[in-house]
């Protein structure tokens, strides 16, 4: 699309705040995405956010494991 390039430059940098990466690692439940799968996976699973989250959607604990 080199047609649109430069149409609208000089008009300052606040606009790529929009601008976000879509590949990586997504968590549906917390909306958040993560570029590396360790940082997704192990950390973030972990984290409280996402175990309160998951409690919320599931009715589950994961991690006493109790019904
Ligand atoms: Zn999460």
């Amino acid at each position: 699309m080199f047609f649109f390039m430069g149409l609208y430059a000089g008009q300052g940098d606040d606009r790529v705040e929009f601008i976000r990466p879509v590949v990586g690692y997504f968590c549906n439940l917390c909306q958040l995405i993560y570029a590396d799968e360790d940082e997704a996976k192990l950390q973030h699973c972990r984290s409280q956010t996402h175990y309160r989250k998951y409690q919320e959607k599931t009715g589950k604990d994961p991690w006493t494991n109790t019904t």
